[in-house]
């Protein structure tokens, strides 16, 4: 027995088969293109194809860039502007004869890592995606925490600047206006690092890495104020473990070095002095193999 699941995202979308002891079997994935439609015909291609290559299959679990809403089924991503409400349980299990779960991309992430990546030992578990935006979700006593509306877990808008910049969700000082791959790199920009206005996050890590001292503050910077938000949530959810993945934490050291260390002087209070934070194992994959242990688990 198998799941088909199902990754949305700005960039792309993805569709895998996942066995049950969350082995990837298939994956595939296409751009997300612009339009209504359009984007649902990518869908429906991906998932046709992932069930062509199965046997039985026991349900559909979806993980999808937010926002979302678990009562209506429905998906409105700040990054997929063509979808606004978007009947995504209804459509897919339509198409599907399937039973359907919806649930965040980085709630999907984070469950993905704790079943078959970084958090295997882990019950109180933050996941945290670092990359064009930050995304997350919470696993609370072992299972996925999603919230009144399926969209707990957002700790790219945990407040680390109470006179911080606008972000992108409407609030301000958001700790993805400070430390998301572009916020770190136009900080970098803008403090004088010598790069055109189009180099992003990867190229900032280049020049960290050869000793440019403006990439190294701003990846400092980057990671005190994830370093703070992880406090912040750590102390809220009396976490054991924060799993890091998506682009800017590929620069592993550059990353986690400041941020274990910055992460001393924000965690004050004892219960969170032993809060381990790695990097995530399963890369693109874990949305994938989260989405699939969503659909196997009981409403
Ligand atoms: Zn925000």
């Amino acid at each position: 027995m198998a799941t088909l699941a199902l990754d949305i995202g700005g960039t792309k979308i993805a569709a895998g088969v996942v066995s049950d002891d969350g082995d990837l079997m298939h994956r595939a994935q296409e751009k997300t293109p612009d339009e209504r439609e359009a984007i649902w015909g990518v869908v429906e291609r991906l998932l046709t194809e992932a069930k062509g290559t199965a046997g039985e299959l026991t349900g559909v679990g979806i993980g999808s860039a937010g926002p979302i809403d678990l009562h209506t089924g429905t998906v409105s991503p700040i990054n997929i502007h063509a979808w606004d409400d978007f009947p995504i349980v209804d459509r897919v299990a339509e198409l599907t004869g399937l039973p359907v779960r919806l649930g965040g991309d980085g709630l999907c992430m984070a469950l993905g890592e704790q079943w078959r990546g970084a958090g295997q030992d882990a019950r109180f578990m933050l996941g945290m995606v670092v990359s064009t935006g930050i995304g997350g979700g919470l696993v609370l006593d072992g299972a996925p925490y999603d919230g009144r509306t399926g969209n707990a877990g957002h700790v790219g808008h945990v407040v680390v600047d109470v006179d911080g910049a606008k972000c992108t969700c409407g609030g301000h000082g958001c700790v993805e206006t400070v430390a998301s791959g572009p916020s770190i790199a136009r900080w970098a920009r803008d403090h004088g690092w010598d790069a055109p206005p189009e180099s992003n996050a990867k190229e900032l890590a280049d020049a960290a890495k050869t000793g440019d001292p403006t990439a190294l503050r701003a990846y400092y910077r980057g990671a005190t104020a994830i370093a703070a938000a992880i406090a912040s949530v750590a102390a809220v959810c009396d976490l054991d473990l924060v799993v890091i993945g998506g682009g800017v934490a590929k620069s592993k050291g550059l990353l986690f070095l400041p941020l274990r260390e910055t992460l001393t002087w924000y965690a004050g209070l004892d219960f969170i002095q032993e809060l381990r934070v790695e990097p995530a194992v399963l890369g693109g994959d874990a949305g994938l193999i989260g989405a699939a242990k969503l659909a196997t688990l009981a409403e």
